[in-house]
């Protein structure tokens, strides 16, 4: 046999490995685009300012394999829906007077929302380790949750003054969150100033001179911020007190080494109150400076590490619409009306829209998960029965098919 049929074989092999773990069952596409289509006869979505939008369309393969799409009202859009059932839809946080037109520069740019999209992924949890970067436990869920919430709490609504009424929430349908902020405050901004946003979160460039103005100095008293500061010197403070409250644990995970750990224990109170006053100087630490300098910008990059990430600066980025379904989960990427239906949100069962009608999956290798707070699984290459909306999970995320009949 000559190398080239060998490697012709081993190319067609690989591809066969391949489709099996990416490609969707074509039965399970057609019973979930029927599910889609019902869902979106009976379910309007509503988006705001739709004819000022650019729309895409995935099917089960691509999230977005089209885009240039406009509709002039929410009515047509729906007929759309109903007509495709696409496995996801996108918008555009951008406003255009011609959303159809190309190449982007036809489209009459009118301004844009303000967007950050958080993905439990970039956490880099040691759970997704186990699981893997497509499954999402409930320690992703939760995860991602707190993140999302410290974005608002702590950078949007103090730092930016953004209102609770500016900042839209939805869940993505998967992984994450999607945040959307629409004040005229933001909306004309180009992608250097939503960059500038994007660094200020992320604490890139910050000088530690500027929040400890004596570091630089020798036998000086070492002042620094306090939790009641504005801006990051406030969240340097406060993020250090709770750093030094969280205990071993939490300090370790931050790299501090286990000698200074015991010595920032041992002195907690002392340490704590000093900050609270402004006072980093409190107890006698050799090489404070350099000590202070290490674990503040250790913190400071990990404070923001995810959150950096999903600023969106290209003001051409399509999301997912809010209301619509998720074609890797079937779940729906729900409006949160609220911080408050942000922080009860549950996406397992309130992101759930189809019935509990039994259905027959062959489920592969399949952690156990919770969905309306009953455990499923787990599941080793075997045949199951389950509702309607955990049989449609299993199979979007390419981990069950429809049991032969
Ligand atoms: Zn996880």
């Amino acid at each position: 046999m000559s190398i080239i049929v060998i490697l012709a074989i081993f190319y067609i092999f690989t591809l066969k490995i391949i489709n099996v773990l990416y490609v969707i069952d074509e039965n399970v596409a057609k019973f979930a685009s029927s599910l889609f289509k019902r869902y979106y006869s009976k379910n309007r979505i509503g988006v705001d300012s739709v004819a000022n939008r650019e729309f895409g369309f995935g099917d089960f393969e691509s999230k977005i394999s089209y885009r240039h799409r406009e509709f002039k009202t929410d009515a047509e859009l729906q007929k759309y829906m109903v007509e495709q059932a696409p496995a996801f839809v996108s918008y555009s946080a951008s406003f255009y007077s011609m959303p159809a037109g190309r190449p982007m520069e036809n489209k009459g740019w009118l301004g844009a929302e303000l967007v950050f999209d958080l993905d439990a992924t970039d956490l880099h949890l040691e759970c997704q380790k186990a699981h893997g970067s497509s499954w999402v436990c409930e320690n992703c869920f939760s995860s991602i949750k707190d993140e999302t919430i410290k974005l608002i709490e702590d950078f949007l609504m103090p730092d930016f003054g953004f209102s609770e009424k500016e900042i839209r929430i939805n869940f993505s349908g998967n992984r994450g969150y999607h945040i959307r902020i629409k004040s005229d405050d933001i909306f004309g901004l180009g992608s250097d100033e939503r960059k500038q946003i994007s660094d200020y979160i992320s604490g890139s460039g910050i000088k530690m001179e500027n929040f400890f103005p004596t570091i630089n100095q020798r036998n000086t008293k070492l002042e620094g911020p306090r939790p009641t500061d504005y801006g990051w010197g406030g969240k340097m403070a406060k993020g250090m007190i709770e750093l030094i409250n969280g205990g071993e644990g939490k300090m370790a995970a931050m790299g501090i080494k286990k000698a200074d750990v015991q010595m920032l224990l041992k002195n907690k109170q002392e340490i704590i109150t000093g900050i609270n006053n402004g006072n980093w100087d409190m107890v006698r630490i050799s090489k404070k400076a350099e000590f202070w300098r290490g674990i503040v910008e250790k913190m400071t990059i990990k404070q923001s590490d995810s959150i950096d990430r999903n600023v969106t600066k290209d003001v051409y980025h399509l999301l997912r619409a809010p209301n619509t379904l998720h074609g890797d989960t079937g779940l729906v990427a729900k409006r949160l009306g609220s911080l408050h239906s942000l922080q009860v949100f549950e996406p397992m069962k309130d992101g759930i829209v189809f019935g509990d009608r039994h259905v027959r999956v062959h489920a592969g290798k399949v952690s156990a998960f919770y969905m309306k707070g009953e455990q499923f699984g787990p599941y080793n290459d075997q045949d199951a029965e389950m509702p309607l909306y955990a049989a449609l999970y299993l199979m979007l995320k390419r981990v069950a098919t429809l049991a032969e009949v």
